[in-house]
């Protein structure tokens, strides 16, 4: 898509046309050569600068894309709209809670702090600690409420014995249709390990509702936001990304906007050393990839998360340890468990190859 065409898709573009263009030429004469990021501005300046828009929301994590996110809408936000809002889960690196007072310094803006509904710890031993991903969290903890016992049998039986969880018994059959992220078969052998180890602790994943979700709907609606802006990009992939484009429209109310959805990697990489983006310690001391909830159970990565908490927030790594012990120790048993089957068909395979004779191996006589 050309620029022009860009720039005809950009209601925005409505307001006094010639100081838009002059400034937006501004940006884009000074932007790196990449089509991706020139096009995010221009995007971005659209929708940002548009009339149908009188409050906009940024919500910023302390994360490395929503650092890109801050500086894009910094650039572009020429009527000042936009408020920066974060979300403090309760569990939070002391490392971003300095990267938010170097940001607030650096672009001279106040960040609005919006504490948990429920603060994690609570929401975890109220309702339960999350386990896998969230998706299993909320089918395992709707079993449990009906004292699920793990069994095996048919989606018939078992809806005649536990009447009141259809779909959660659908993701026990993995009745979702094939390769449904809503099927347990979609985690390796985990209906194997639970049948084998049912859990024996309340398993939720109510802590992202109170932390993360209910608290930035309640904020963003609540304070009469009709834009919000987030860091998320495709190329993540991963469960949250749902949507297929940079902009929804908002059914809560509020449109949605994500200016670095197209970016890849690459253009990240390129728009940091360009503008000379400083990420917070998580990234350039402690080595994480992606920053978020400390120690949070889901990440495919947890062990090694908990090494570096260790190591650099040692009082922090005390409360995920109490916040998370048992998902921790479950999650490890299952890991166990995978690896323990694996290696044992994979035996099982050369055990068969081993002692089949040639001719009996291919058949012939
Ligand atoms: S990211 Fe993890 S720890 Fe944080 S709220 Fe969600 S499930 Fe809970």
């Amino acid at each position: 898509m050309t620029r022009e065409e860009l720039l005809q898709i950009s209601k925005p573009i409505l307001f006094n046309d010639v100081m838009v263009r002059a400034s937006l030429d501004e940006i884009l004469s000074d932007c790196p050569k990449d089509e991706v990021i020139a096009n995010s501005f221009i995007k971005a300046w659209a929708v940002i600068n548009s009339p149908a828009y009188k409050k906009i929301a940024c919500s910023i994590s302390g994360g490395a894309d929503s650092d890109i996110i801050l500086d894009i809408c910094q650039k572009c936000d020429t009527g000042g709209k936009i408020d920066y809002v974060w979300f403090d889960t309760g569990l939070e690196y002391q490392a971003t809670k300095d990267h938010l007072e170097y940001l607030e310094d650096k672009y001279q803006i106040k960040v609005r702090k919006y504490k948990a509904l429920k603060p994690i710890p609570i929401s975890c031993r109220e309702y339960g600690e999350p386990f896998v991903s969230k998706v299993t969290s909320e089918y395992i903890g709707r079993l449990q409420k009906h004292g699920f016992q793990w069994e095996d049998d048919t989606f018939d039986n078992l809806f005649e014995k536990y009447p009141n969880c259809k779909t959660a018994l659908k993701w026990w059959c993995n009745l979702f249709g094939d390769g449904s992220n809503f099927n347990i078969g979609r985690n390796k052998l985990l209906k194997e390990f639970m049948k084998s180890e049912p859990p024996n602790f309340k398993i939720s994943k109510e802590c992202c509702e109170y932390a993360k979700k209910k608290v930035a709907n309640a904020a963003i609606k609540g304070e009469g936001y009709d834009l919000n802006i987030l860091g998320i990009r495709r190329a993540e992939g991963g469960q949250r990304i749902s949507v297929a484009s940079c902009f929804s429209e908002g059914n809560d109310g509020y449109d949605v906007f994500r200016p670095i959805f197209w970016y890849k990697n690459e253009q990240k990489r390129i728009y940091e050393e360009h503008y000379g983006i400083t990420h917070s310690r998580c990234y350039t001391e402690y080595g994480l990839k992606r920053t978020g909830c400390a120690g949070c159970p889901l990440g495919n990565d947890f062990e090694h998360e908990l090494e570096t908490i260790r190591q650099h927030e040692p009082k922090l790594f005390v409360a995920v340890n109490n916040i998370f012990r048992e998902s921790y120790e479950y999650t490890r048993k299952y890991r166990e468990f995978v690896r323990t089957m694996e290696s044992d068909e994979c035996e099982g395979q050369m055990n068969i190859f081993d002692y089949l004779e040639p001719e009996e191996e291919n058949g012939e006589e």
